[in-house]
Order: structure tokens, then sequence, then C-alpha cells
């Protein structure tokens, strides 16, 4: 029979999240197993064409953790976020507000990142990580409360037993439907299709969001003349447009867009990602809590998710860090429910937020269209709403923990 490993904190899944979660532990003095089937530790990363835009204060995380220098300046800043809605008719777009810095010396809100990019940076960082140990080929099957931890079981046989056990494998956890945790869900009947495009104009550092009835288009300054493209479109139809011949796509990303981006050309694949809200209710038990993508699944018309489960890192690193150093429990409940309480909030904010926003721009009902219009009036003429708005994109709000602050 094996002989069971111990560690200190296992993590399942190393997605974006969980390879910082296990940075951010491993340089705190955790010892960690990070466990993930698909995780290629030869640091070669799929190039595949989705980006992210990443907040100023999830920005100061991957600086503090050492991994947004080796990006080596392979990101562009958001320099100015433009909302219009486009007649569906017509196609003539109206502008509904814009955002700017105040000035040139302002850090931007946020940076597109392409995500070969980050997971190459992180995974240089992720690699050198003494603390680390990394499991791959395997995956996480189930896991068994005991006196002290948790004995998690791997689809190899193996056996590790854990203080503390971090779960983020990624929508539709199925480690949390593997124990019947609930899920609060909405499924939007819409897809998001993803491509990269080049074009003859430059984008000037703009981001720009135009709502259609069957969903948002948002167009997102790559280096270069280029744009990342996320096409939110009603399910049936957003699989026929993404199963589209290239020219037929063009023609019609052309169309919608007017004349943001100017001759546009294809640099990628298309990629399709059902669109769905997942939140888990209880995100913490004694010895375990999820973060990221598991524990919460939102829209990405404003480019939030990522951010969100950075700053799960960000409050769970400080919570655990400051718990050991007083010789708590680092599993216990009552540790856990205070990072549960930190993070309640943030969940729901964007949760409803970007659920708000979806279901008020995607239909055509004309009373919530003036709803809408007014709403997004009031907040371009007021300065205060506006910084609102910006300090919202960038992070900058609530009780930050020291890992998003700025020094
Ligand atoms: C179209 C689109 C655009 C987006 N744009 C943005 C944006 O601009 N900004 C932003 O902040 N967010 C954005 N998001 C959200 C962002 O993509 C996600 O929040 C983020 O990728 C989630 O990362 P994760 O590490 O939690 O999950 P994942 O990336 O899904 O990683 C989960 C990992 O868990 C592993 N795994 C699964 N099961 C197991 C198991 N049993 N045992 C061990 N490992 C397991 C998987 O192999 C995988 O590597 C966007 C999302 C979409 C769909």
């Amino acid at each position: 029979m094996n002989k069971t490993k111990r560690t200190e904190i296992l993590i399942a899944g190393a997605g974006i999240v969980g390879s910082l979660m296990a940075i951010a532990l491993g340089e705190n003095g955790f010892e960690v197993v990070l466990v993930d089937p698909s995780f290629e530790t030869s640091g070669q990363t799929k190039r595949i064409c989705r980006s992210y835009a990443i907040s100023r204060t999830s920005k100061r995380l991957l600086k503090k953790l050492d991994v947004w220098g080796n990006l080596n300046e392979r990101f562009e800043p958001i320099k100015k976020i433009i909302l219009s809605e486009s007649n569906n008719k017509t196609m003539d777009l109206t502008k509904l507000a814009e955002f700017d810095l105040q000035d040139e010396s302002e850090e931007p809100t946020s940076y597109m990142v392409e995500d070969f990019e980050i997971r190459s940076a992180l995974n240089l960082k992720l690699l050198a990580c003494k603390n680390v140990e990394i499991l791959t080929h395997c995956k996480v099957l189930s896991e068994e409360i005991e006196k002290g931890g948790s004995i998690i079981n791997l689809d190899n046989d193996k056996k590790i037993f854990a203080s503390l056990f971090v779960i983020c494998d990624g929508p539709k956890s199925s480690i949390a439907r593997a124990i019947k945790k609930k899920f609060i869900s909405k499924d939007y009947n819409q897809v998001a299709i993803v491509a990269n495009v080049s074009h003859i104009n430059t984008h000037k550092g703009e981001a720009h969001q135009i709502f259609f009835s069957s969903g948002p288009i948002a167009s997102l300054p790559l280096n270069g003349n280029r744009s990342a493209i996320v096409w939110s479109e009603e399910k049936a139809k957003g699989f026929q447009v993404s199963k589209s011949k290239k020219e037929n796509f063009l023609r019609e990303l052309q169309a919608k867009l007017n004349n943001v981006l100017i001759d546009i050309t294809l640099d990628s694949e298309k990629y399709v990602f059902p669109l769905s809200l997942s939140i888990l209710r209880d995100f913490v038990d004694e010895r375990r809590v999820f973060i990221g993508d598991s524990a919460h699944t939102i829209h990405p018309l404003a480019g939030q998710g990522l951010n969100l489960g950075l700053r799960d890192i960000a409050s769970l690193t400080e919570i655990l860090v400051n718990g050991k150093k007083i010789g708590e429990d680092i599993g216990s409940i009552g540790l856990l429910k205070r990072y549960e309480q930190w993070r309640s909030f943030d969940r729901f904010l964007l949760s409803s937020y970007t659920d708000g926003i979806n279901t008020l721009f995607s239909n055509d009902n004309k009373i919530l269209r003036k709803v809408r219009r007014l709403g997004l009036k009031a907040i371009n003429s007021s300065t205060n709403l506006k910084t609102a708005f910006m300090n919202e994109a960038a992070g900058e709000y609530g009780h930050l923990p020291d890992l998003l602050k700025e020094t």
C-alpha cells in the first residue's frame, strides 16, 4: 500500500489562479503541493488567443510575486474605455459614456495581457519556487476530512494528507460537484466568441464595449495594431458565427464594429465559451476553500473574472500568513470564515453588477433602453461617478490586502 504523503497545503488546479496561489504561499514559507493533469512542466506554454484585462491592483500582486517583470513589457495599457450602443437595424453607434485618465501621469486602470505571455511569465517563477511541488498527469478525485487535516485522493491511487485543501479547478468545479456543493447558477443562453485581429488604424489604447440586443462586443487593445475581440452572442447564432467562413466572420464583425477598427484581418482561430453565472453558495468549509472560477464564474463583459480570483489569492495569503504567525490551525473553520467574510462583498458586487448590466443591455425593450441611456448619461456627466467606475475597473475599492496595495 502507498504511504500517504504529507504537506501543509494542497492546491487542485494550476490555471492562472492556482499557479499564482502556489507562488504566493510558497514565497511566504508554506509547503505546497500543486496538482493539475494538464500542467506543462517543461515550461512550454500552449499559445491560445485568449487575453485578459489585468487591473491596476492585480498588476501590483503580479509585481510583488515577481511575475510582472517576466512579461518584459509584453502588455498594453488601457487608456480609455468607451461604451456605445448599436442601432440593430442601421448598425450606427451611439456613444453612451467615455472613461479616460485625468492626466498622462496617472496609472491606467488596467492592462491587456495575452494568455500565453502571462502563463509563460508565471511558469518561470513557479518552476523556480522551492516550496512548491508540482504533480502533473494526475488529478484530484476526492477528499476525506480527518483529524487535523484532509486526505486527498488522486486518480493515480496516491493519497496526500494536507492541513488545508485549496480548490481552483475552474468553472463548474468537478470537485465541488463531487462533494455535492450547492451553486447559484444562471445560464445566459449566450456564448462569447474570442479572436485576435489586426487592423490598419491604431487603437490608441482604447477599449470599446458596444452593446447589441443579443449581447455586447468588446474590442480590447493588444500591442501593435492588434486587438482582442470578445463577441457575446445568443447561443445558436454564436455557434453559427464561430463556425462561419473567415470572410463571412470578418464581414459581420466589421459591420458590428462600425469604424472602431478599420480593415480587420483575422490573426487567430476563433474560440467559443458558453456563458453562465455560477456562484458557490459556501466557498469555505473546515479544511477546504474554493477560489477563482471554481468559486465564482461571472459574465466576461467587465473583464473582471480573473481579477476577482487574483483578489481571492491576495486575501487568502494574508489571512493564512497572519494566522500561522500566531499559531492558528490554517485549516480551521474559524480562520477560513474570516476569509469568507472578507471576500463575500466583492463576489456579490461583481456577480450582481455583471449580471445586471448584461440583463439591462442584452434586450430590445424600449423602456430599458431609456433607463440604461439615462443611467450612463448620469455617470458620464458626473466626475464622482466616473471616478467610482474607474476605481472599480482598477480593483481599487474595499479593504485591500497588502499584496494589492501600492507599496
Ligand atoms: C471570453 C472570456 C473573456 C474573459 N476576459 C477576462 C478579462 O479580460 N479579465 C479578467 O479578469 N477575466 C476574464 N475572464 C475570466 C477568466 O478567464 C477566468 O476568471 C480565469 O481564467 C479563471 O482561472 P482559474 O485558474 O480559476 O480557472 P481555469 O483557468 O479554468 O483553471 C482550472 C485548472 O484546474 C485544472 N483542474 C480541473 N479539474 C481538476 C482536478 N480535479 N484536479 C486538479 N486540477 C484540475 C484544469 O486542468 C485547469 O488547469 C474571461 C472569461 C471569458 C470566458
